[in-house]
Formats: structure tokens, sequence, C-alpha cells
């Protein structure tokens, strides 16, 4: 039978085709810190030419939903981190679980534990009591008959000498002495396995061989590598993330980013850069901020995972973001814009105009768009002057701003611009100077009236990018609605 040995993950382990794995419990949404373990599992398996699993981890049925599994895989999805295999259900997995503790029952490496809560409860404060750290003390081990009317947990039986050395490749080797370590609950008295037991038999059936998760779940380590070597598995080498924090250094709070990626999309980042942003965050690869996939594959490596946490800052998170904007041709850009627009607010009624009259207009407005944006919504906000119908709803600046005399200027400017032909960015610049210069008004004064009657804003792309993008025939019908509407009371 198993007793206690001194067990190194990293001597045990190293095949050659690395299996990661990304196994998310869907009890809330698939927050940031979890996206990023998530990314790096599945760098190091591109990395390596290996196998990156999705596995769902649904053993808490009643804090687990469907919705929030949807999130999961819309989220992976969205970020494109395809999983070579999954989405595998543990719920879909009990007969599986029952079959090993079945064999650990035989073998002896797990056994019924009759003791009552008001047992166990004693038991913990007397050692309490004692000053000892409370922990089960193994009555039921060498027990033989059942007790009358109790339905046992089952309880696997960990080495009582010896140590665990979890030569983790982030924190180096951690040791953990057997003596500590209790004889963890692998079955409740309904027979339902419990969570450290599913994910045992899960990483040993799946050949997973690099865990790489939170670092909150380094103390689980030792116990499941325990029972991984009980049921004759290799332990896989393990890399445990250290937390994300807030810009201040505490525990990251809602407002400072620990949200879910669903609410990454809506604020309008595109994936490819919070892919950039969330590689950045405790992994480093020299001072090198900005990695296209490819680049990211091939520089990832575990080692180079920080011990000390990172710190969350939405201001680099937005500048990358404003940088792959940029950098987005017009055409994908419109593309992402149509994907985000269900999910901002005010969105599905932009969706519903989109013709293919429109669809031009908008990448014909993306050069001056995309100069200016941080995100997809701001993108979306200052886009908005392609959309909107006639005649424009003016906000409170535009409206002020557009004067009796304004007016009448905006009047006398389209009878000129009516004349351009052919339609271009240097022609209508051209006629508005010369009319400002005819009548002694400074450019912004003719600039400003008409920006407000052709956007309905007081700030846009520049003046003559709109009258482009609009196009003739709406440019003069905009112009034509305000400059006949007469003054606002
Ligand atoms: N299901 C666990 C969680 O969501 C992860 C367990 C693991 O990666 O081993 O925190």
């Amino acid at each position: 039978m198993f007793t206690g040995v001194e067990i190194h993950s990293r001597e045990i382990m190293t095949r050659t085709r690395p299996v990661t794995r990304f196994a998310p419990s869907p009890t809330g949404m698939l927050h940031v810190g979890g996206v990023r373990t998530a990314l790096f599992s599945w760098l190091y398996a591109r990395r390596m030419g290996g196998k990156f699993i999705l596995r769902v981890e649904d053993t808490d049925r009643e804090r687990s939903t469907d919705e929030a599994v949807r999130v999961i895989l819309e989220g992976m999805a969205w970020l494109d981190l395809q999983a070579d295999e999954g989405p595998y259900y543990q719920t879909q997995r009990f007969d599986r679980y029952k079959e090993v503790i079945r064999g650990m029952l035989d073998d002896g490496t797990a056994y019924h534990c009759y003791c009552t809560k008001q047992e166990l409860d004693e038991m913990r404060e007397q050692q309490i009591a004692r000053k000892e750290k409370p922990r089960y003390s193994g009555i039921c081990r060498d027990r033989t008959t059942a007790r009358e009317g109790i339905q046992p947990v089952v309880r696997f039986r960990n080495p009582t000498a010896g140590s665990v050395v979890v030569e983790d490749l982030v924190h180096g080797p951690v040791t953990f002495q057997n003596v500590e370590l209790d004889d963890l609950i692998i079955a409740r008295s309904d027979g339902t396995p419990t969570y450290n037991f599913c994910v045992v038999v899960d990483d040993m059936d799946m050949g997973v061989t690099h865990v790489i998760r939170g670092d909150d779940h380094l103390n689980n380590t030792p116990r499941q590598m325990n029972m991984l070597l009980a049921l004759g598995a290799k332990p896989p080498v393990y890399a445990h993330v250290p937390m994300i924090l807030g810009p201040d250094g505490a525990k990251l709070s809602k407002r400072h980013g620990a949200l879910g990626v669903d609410a990454y999309r809506a604020m309008g980042y595109l994936p490819i850069a919070m892919r950039n942003y969330l590689v950045r965050l405790g992994w480093a690869h020299g001072d090198q901020e900005i990695f296209s996939t490819e680049e990211m594959i091939k520089a990832f490596d575990l080692p180079q995972i920080g011990r000390s946490p990172a710190r969350f800052d939405f201001a680099r998170l937005e500048n990358l973001n404003g940088h792959y904007i940029r950098q987005s041709s017009d055409a994908d850009l419109l593309t992402a814009l149509e994907q985000v627009l269900p999910h901002i607010q005010g969105g599905a009624e932009l969706l519903n105009k989109l013709t293919p009259e429109l669809r031009v207009k908008l990448v014909a407005a993306m050069p001056g768009l995309k100069e200016r944006a941080k995100t997809l919504v701001e993108l979306v906000d200052s886009a908005r002057y392609v959309f909107a119908d006639r005649p424009l709803a003016l906000d409170d600046k535009a409206a002020g701003l557009l004067t009796a005399e304004a007016r009448s200027l905006l009047g006398e400017i389209s009878d000129e611009l009516r004349q351009v032909e052919p339609w271009t960015v240097e022609a209508t610049e051209q006629v508005v100077r010369a009319f400002a210069e005819r009548r002694g008004i400074k450019l912004g004064g003719v600039a400003q009236p008409l920006r407000a009657a052709l956007t309905g804003r007081t700030t846009s792309p520049p003046i003559f990018d709109v009258l482009a993008v609009l196009g003739k025939h709406e440019s003069l019908s905009r112009l034509q609605d305000q400059a006949s509407a007469g003054p606002r009371s």
C-alpha cells in the first residue's frame, strides 16, 4: 500500500507533449484572473505543440449555473482561446469518479468513515482546547465493521509520514508535511464525489502534464499529488500564478478591474488587446509590451512568470486597446464594431440601422474615428453622426452654437458647397476656406456651425472628412435642415 515518501513533482514529470487545461467552476463570472491562467495554459500548449483542454468543474450543483457555463464558453470564444479537447463537464463523469472510489476502497487507499457531525465537532473542540491544529484524527482508518444506521463518507488515506514537495515553477519548492494533511473526504455520504477528488481523477484521465492555476490552489496541491500517486499516476508539473491585485496593491475590486470578460467586451476592448494586456500581467519577456499572437506563443514560458502579484492598470489596457484599434484595418474595425453593438447600451438600435450603404460610410469614416478612440465604445460614440437620422437631434452645445447668424451662414455656405463637383475632402475644404476668407471670418467660425449641423455636436473628426464620409446629398440635406430651421428660442 501507498505510504509516505518524498515526492518531487518536477523529477516525476516532463513528458514530451504537454497537456494543459483550464478548469473553471461555473459559479459566477469568468473573471480576469481566471482568463489569464487560461491564456497562459493555452499559450504553453501552443508553444510546445501540446494540447489545451477546457474542463467545466460543475460538481457544486447548487452554485453552478447554465448561464455561467454560457459566459465561460462565450468568453473563451471571444478571446479566441480554442480548446483542443472539451468542454468536459464533471457532472457527466460521476460514474467514473465512483468507479475510482470503489477501486480505492478495494485497495485500501480510501476508507469509509462513520464519524457523525457531533463526534467531529467534539474532536475539533478538544483539539482546539489542547492547542492543536484541528484535523481528522483518523479513528475510522482501521475500522472493519460498519456502524448501524450511518451512511459513511469516504476518506482518502493520506500518508502519515514524510513530506510532499511541490516543485512549483513559479514559487520554487514548497514542502508540506504529511502529518499536516487531513484524510480528505472524497465522497459525501450520499455518494457524490468532492471537488479535490474530481480534479485528481480528471487530471489523471486527461493526461494533464502541466497545471497552471491561481496560487489560491497551492494548498490543495499536496493532497492532489498524494491522491494521484495513490492511484499510480504521475503528478503533473505545477505553476501557481499569483493573483492579480488592484493598482493600489489591495485585493482587486470591481472598480479596479475585478470584472467578468463579458464586461470588458461591453466596454469595447478588442480581444487581441485583452490578450496582450493579460499576458503581460505577471509574465515578462524583456521590456516588450506589444505582442502579436505568434510572438506571444513563441516567447511564452512558465519560468518567466513572476512571483509577486501583478497589479491591474486600466490606463495601460486602454493604451494597448487604442494601439490595436489604430492598427486594425477599417474593414476589421467595422466587423469588431458590429460584433460589439449587441453588447453595448443603445447598440442594438444602431445595429438595426446598418444598411450596406451605411457600412460603406462607416468604413470611409474609420480613418478619422480610429485615431482618437481608446475603446470600441468611444469609436461607436464618435461614429454616431454617421447613423444619425434627419433632422439631427443637436446636443445642447451644438444647439447653442447655431445662432440665427450661424444658421444664415449655413444657408450661404450650402449654396456654395452645392457647386462642388467632385465631392472630395480637398474640394470642400477649398470652398469653405475661400468662403471664410472672403467673409473675414476665421475658419473655426464656419467649421463649428458646419460641425454642429452635420454631427449634432461640437466635437467630431475633422470636418472635411465628415463632409466626405456623409457624401454630398446627405451633407447638404443636413445643412439645409439647420439653415432653414431658424434660431432656437
Ligand atoms: N475549478 C477551480 C476554480 O475555478 C480551478 C481548479 C484547478 O485549476 O485545479 O478555481
